[in-house]
């Protein structure tokens, strides 16, 4: 068990497109640990019509950072779930050095701690095309891409055998560039300042999905020992 046996907290950075999203989904299978994506809570947010999603829609369409005091809001509500107790992976928060300290106390609060924080390394260039054409499940969130990851069977998911299919708004070319822009300047100090604690973990995220997601279960293997 992981830090005074409290449930693991594992952090996912990455710009957008480096496969944060797949990656948690597939720890999430293997360790039964809880994927907690800040963009789906917002989504959800917007898609409910929320005061919270009325005033993130905007900014997330042009692929600029919801403000911390929204962020923070929708996560604490998610954290006080049951299910959050089985441990978590953070995809795509923190993401401005305020949420890293906002999170900090948060777990304070509980007696826990961030056990790894892990950085998918990837090519900027290669991230606009990834995105670009990405896409997934209205049913299961199963992820495909046009070009890398196509359903065996045309239209029809591997997983669920759902026919509905969805991609995000904000996955177009430009916005692709605004949210790489919003990554580099806000969210890449994180890097550091994880490092300065000796919580960085780095790896290779070009590759390919397996062996990426193996690289990452040796590191939560390890959280658990
Ligand atoms: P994602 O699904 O992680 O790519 O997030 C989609 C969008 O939601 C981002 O481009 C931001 O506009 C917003 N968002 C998600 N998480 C955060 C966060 N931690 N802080 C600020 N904005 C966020």
């Amino acid at each position: 068990m992981s830090e005074a046996n409290t449930p693991p907290v594992l952090i996912l950075l990455g710009p957008p497109g480096a496969g944060k999203g797949t990656q948690a989904r597939i720890l999430e299978e293997r360790f039964g640990l809880v994927q907690l994506s800040t963009g789906d809570l917002l989504r959800g947010a917007v898609a409910a019509g929320t005061e919270a999603g009325k005033k993130a829609k905007a900014v997330m369409e042009a692929g600029e950072l919801v403000s911390d005091e929204i962020v923070l809001a929708v996560l604490h509500d998610r954290l006080a779930e049951p299910d959050v107790g089985k441990g978590v992976i953070l995809d795509g928060f923190p993401r401005t050095t305020g949420q890293a300290e906002a999170l900090d106390t948060m777990l304070a609060d509980t007696g826990q701690k961030i056990n790894a924080a892990i950085s998918l390394e990837v090519e900027d260039e290669a991230m606009v095309e990834r995105v670009s054409g990405r896409y997934t499940c209205a049913n299961c969130g199963e992820g495909y891409h046009d070009t890398f990851k196509k359903p065996e069977v045309d239209g029809v998911c591997d997983k669920c055998g759902g026919t509905e299919f969805k991609r995000r708004a904000d996955d177009n070319a430009e916005t692709v560039r605004s949210r790489l822009s919003a990554y580099h300047e806000q969210t890449a100090p994180l890097i550091d300042f994880y490092k300065s604690r000796g919580q960085l973990k780095e790896v290779d995220a070009m590759g390919e999905i397996d062996a990426i997601s193996d690289a990452l279960a040796g590191i939560v293997e390890k959280v658990q020992a």
